[in-house]
């Protein structure tokens, strides 16, 4: 698909709104009102999913591999738009929010993460050029990478790819920092899937529930064990929100977060569908 650039953070390119429509966004409160999307008339992959993420909390959303987590993430960015229903940002109608209005209010850090060849530092200040060396580590220590990057042979000068080799889940922890430098107001996070940045994700989701003061944070999590303390977990399956609450209460409950926990809380495939001979 067609993407504009912005420092390296890819967003879609939108479609200009006429001024008698755009709508201005007031506070951060996000609200998924009846979202259904479809990629293809056969196969429909969100149906009537309401929710609300409030502001100072993290919410994950969880559910079997192919659930359509990231789906609804990027919906949430318009990299596409529902097919029905609608998505509010403080009372507006995405798409009625202007594009630099709209990524000024939403950052992300997808699975798909762009390092430039170029230092630590540079990487970390992407998006903001200016930003002071104090700010570039603030936010590496909120991403929980400050103390890796210390530990590189030049430290913040590092280069990626040269003294800098990062795993994935430290590549997304710079890209993490680099979302967190912008500061935006709601913040989208599609968490490392590599099972062996479990650690490392753990303590991600941990630094970020400071970050989370003030700010609204979307987490889509593909291992439960990375978002038991979010504020609340919703539980995506066959399209829909099937349940939602915190870890206790989820596991008190004994419905499908407690079999997802059970099976070792991984983002489990869904069984093939056998057909009848
Ligand atoms: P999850 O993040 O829960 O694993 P996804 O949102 O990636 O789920 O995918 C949900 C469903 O939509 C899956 O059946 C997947 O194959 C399909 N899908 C995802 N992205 C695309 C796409 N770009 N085009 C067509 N189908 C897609």
């Amino acid at each position: 698909a067609a993407q504009r650039v912005i420092g390296l953070l890819e967003t879609p390119i939108l479609e200009p709104i006429p001024a008698t429509q755009q709508q201005t966004p007031v506070g951060n409160e996000v609200r998924f009102h009846n979202v259904s999307y479809a990629y293809d008339p056969q196969h429909q992959v969100l149906s009537g999913v309401s929710f609300t993420l409030q502001p100072n909390t993290i919410t994950a959303i969880v559910g079997p591999s192919g659930a359509g987590k990231s789906t609804l993430a990027q919906l949430l960015l318009r990299f596409f738009d529902p097919t029905e229903g609608n998505i509010t940002l403080g009372g507006a109608d995405l798409r009625c929010i202007e594009a630099s209005q709209l990524y000024r209010h939403i950052g992300f850090v997808l699975q798909d993460v762009r390092l430039i060849h170029a230092s630590v530092r540079d990487n970390i200040a992407l998006g903001h050029p200016s930003a002071s060396a104090q700010e570039v580590e603030s936010a590496a220590r909120a991403a929980n990478i400050h103390d890796r990057i210390l530990a590189l042979p030049r430290g913040y000068d590092s280069v990626i790819g040269e003294d800098a080799q990062l795993s994935g889940g430290e590549r997304q922890r710079i890209s993490v920092a680099r979302a967190v430098l912008l500061d935006p107001p709601v913040l989208v996070l599609d968490e490392a899937t590599a099972a062996a940045d479990a650690q490392n994700e753990v303590a991600l989701q941990n630094a970020l529930s400071d970050f989370a003061q003030g700010r609204t944070l979307l987490v889509i999590a593909h291992r439960l064990d990375t978002i038991m303390h979010a504020d609340r977990i919703l539980v995506l399956e066959n399209t829909r929100i099937v349940e939602q609450g915190t870890h206790e209460q989820l596991l008190q409950r004994n419905g499908r977060y407690a079999q997802l926990w059970a099976k070792g809380g991984y983002d489990i495939p869904v069984a093939e569908e056998v057909q009848p001979c």
